[in-house]
Order: structure tokens, then sequence, then C-alpha cells
């Protein structure tokens, strides 16, 4: 029994890794990447400032699209760890996770419908990142609730205000600070290469972040969107 507990304990502590890892990452591109950082900045932080602007757009897009540079990455911490002898089961599921991050994140965007009894399951017993709390990082100016995969950790991190204090120190050291665009704060049009993308249904045309509001307002009209009730007024 006490290594059932164990192996528990070790699976949940491997499941707040790869969440902490993943939000660390979706941190990074929100708050300094650019769309014209050399490599990652056409791979991975277009499709970051488009999801910002129009969340629901990459539901759309299959499991490959959303996860093949994820799983490139998970194949070399696969490699690495077998070739130094460390590849044990936490390893694995350390990649499972972090490989479909985007996937678990996609399923906070999506209807219950959509996302079949299991995954709605593992929303309702907050295992899985739900809808109503990922809301909380789509409300302006997005500096927030970073983490994709479970609600366990995001609340964690927001009481000891783990990412001004995180971009505090980045700027102590470097001077940069936290990027400041309309996809983030809400403020302006979109740029011209998102604007030109489709939006994919009407029931997104109030897309969250296309204006400052407080955050259980966004959660509301979340919500609203995904199950496609009349929002009335803006
Ligand atoms: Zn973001
Ligand atoms: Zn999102």
């Amino acid at each position: 029994m006490s290594s059932l507990l164990l192996v528990s304990a070790q699976a949940l502590g491997v499941v707040a890794l790869a969440d902490f890892i993943s939000g660390l990452v979706h941190w990074l591109e929100d708050a300094y990447g650019t769309e014209t950082t050399p490599v990652v900045g056409t791979l991975m932080i277009r499709p970051n400032i488009i999801h910002h602007h129009y969340p629901r757009y990459f539901t759309k897009l299959n499991w490959w699209q959303s996860s093949w540079d994820l799983l490139l990455l998970g194949a070399l911490i696969i490699g690495v760890a077998a070739w130094t002898g460390v590849l044990t089961w936490h390893v694995w599921l350390f990649v499972a996770i972090c490989v479909n991050a985007n996937q678990i994140h996609k399923w906070s965007h999506q209807t219950r419908a959509e996302n079949g009894r299991l995954v709605s399951f593992l929303q309702d017993i907050h295992l899985l990142l739900t809808p109503r709390q990922h809301a909380l990082h789509h409300t302006d100016p997005k500096n927030t609730y970073y983490c994709p995969v479970t609600n366990l950790l995001n609340p964690v991190l927001e009481f000891i205000g783990f990412w001004p204090k995180l971009e505090a120190v980045i700027e102590a050291l470097t001077g940069a600070t936290h990027r400041k665009d309309a996809s983030n704060r809400g403020e302006g049009p979109a740029p011209a290469w998102v604007a030109e993308l489709r939006r994919p249904s009407a029931a997104h045309a109030h897309d969250l972040g296309s204006a400052r509001r407080p955050a259980a307002h966004a959660v509301i009209e979340m919500e609203s969107e995904l199950e496609g009730l009349p929002l009335g007024g803006s």
C-alpha cells in the first residue's frame, strides 16, 4: 500500500513538473518572444500570438499540427535519457504530458461535446485544465495562469506571485520587460498577418482578449462562447 502511495505521489509530482515546464515555456513565449525572434518566431511565437487574438483558431488544427514540435522535443529528451541511463517511467510520463500539453490546452477551448466524456470528466475533477481557470489567462493583460495542463499548479504560483517576481529578476539582470502588444493587452488592432486569418466560426465573434475586462467577465464570456449562447451587449 505504501508503495502504491509512493508511486501515486511521484506520478503527481511528475504531472506538476510537466505542467510547470510547459507553463514556463508558455510564459517565455508570451513575455519575451516576438514574431521576428529567430527560428522560434515563426514556429512558436506566431501561433501563440494568433491564439491570443483568436482563442479558438487552433481548435481547427489536428493533433499533429499542434504537437509536432513538442513531439520532436520529447523524442530528444527520451533519447538523451536513454543514452545517459536514466530513462525511467517518470521520464516517459513527463514526456507524454509535455508532448500533449498543447492538446490539453486545446481541450480547455473546446465544448464538452467536442471533448467527449473522458476529457470532460478529467476536467471536472480538475486534473486537466478547465475552461473556467484558463479564461483567467485570457484576461488582459494575459500575464498569469500560464500552466496549460492541470488546475493544480496555477493557483499556487499565483498565490506566491511567481511570474511577476521572475520577471522582476529578469528585468534586473537583463533590462528585458514583458512584451506589450495587442495580443497581450487587447489594445489596438491585430497585426495584418493575424487579421487576414479567417476566424474559425461565428461563435468567436466574442473572442477573449479583444478588450480589457475583469477576469470574472472573461470566465462568463468563455463559457458562453463554449456553450454557443448569445452574449448580449458587446
Ligand atoms: Zn498565452
Ligand atoms: Zn488558451
